[in-house]
């Protein structure tokens, strides 16, 4: 995978947590049909509109999903034929190009989506609030494949290692998930926070 630069992580790391700050999200596994619903993104199966024919064409320009705008609504497809562990991995990458505003299909876009479904997947500040020893506690407690397990705590471990203090969204975070001083204005869309 390309590498970005280290103030461009900085930036996803901050559209993820923000997505589910704005979205309300407070429980894990975090959950990509309930952050589509409240973007209000539409999500659609391959299996519920493409024959076997169209299937074979869609399915070889994009194995696991894509998204696009259609009438002033932004739709997310998806290949529903795989785990449901690669399905909640797909929606989040394409929640993570219309996040992050991508406007053209290029390495450096794709590089960002993947970014940043792996991280908002199991964001580290999170892992940190159970008692996970291994990557499969992980993996089962975000329902992730073994092997994103795997790379979560990887990256939750370096995270643990170089954190004395928690950024400012870390916090805000870690505040939404343990229901702390956090509360979302809906109508006018503000999200107000009580910072200790
Ligand atoms: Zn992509």
């Amino acid at each position: 995978m390309t590498r970005l630069k280290d103030r461009r992580y900085e930036h996803i790391k901050r559209v993820a947590v923000n997505t589910l700050i704005e979205c309300g999200i407070r429980d894990v596994p975090i959950d990509p049909f309930l952050i589509c619903e409240r973007r209000g993104y539409k999500l659609i199966k391959y299996s519920e509109k493409y024959n076997e024919e169209d299937m074979a064409v869609v399915v070889e320009a994009f194995p696991n999903g894509f998204n696009y705008y259609d009438k002033g609504v932004r739709i997310i497809e998806y290949n529903d034929n795989y785990s449901i562990e690669r399905i909640r991995t797909t929606i989040l990458h394409e929640i993570g190009h219309i996040e992050l505003k991508h406007t053209k299909k290029c390495l450096l876009a794709e590089t960002e989506a993947e970014w940043f479904a792996a991280y908002i997947i199991a964001p580290p500040p999170l892992v940190d609030l159970y008692d996970v020893e291994d990557f499969l506690d992980v993996s089962a407690r975000f329902n992730t494949s073994c092997e994103c397990g795997f790379h979560c705590m990887r990256r939750y471990q370096t995270w643990k290692r170089y954190t004395i203090f928690k950024k400012d969204y870390e916090r805000q975070l870690v505040k939404q998930f343990t229901g702390d001083c956090i509360s979302i204005d809906n109508e006018r869309n503000v999200i107000t926070y009580e910072c200790n």
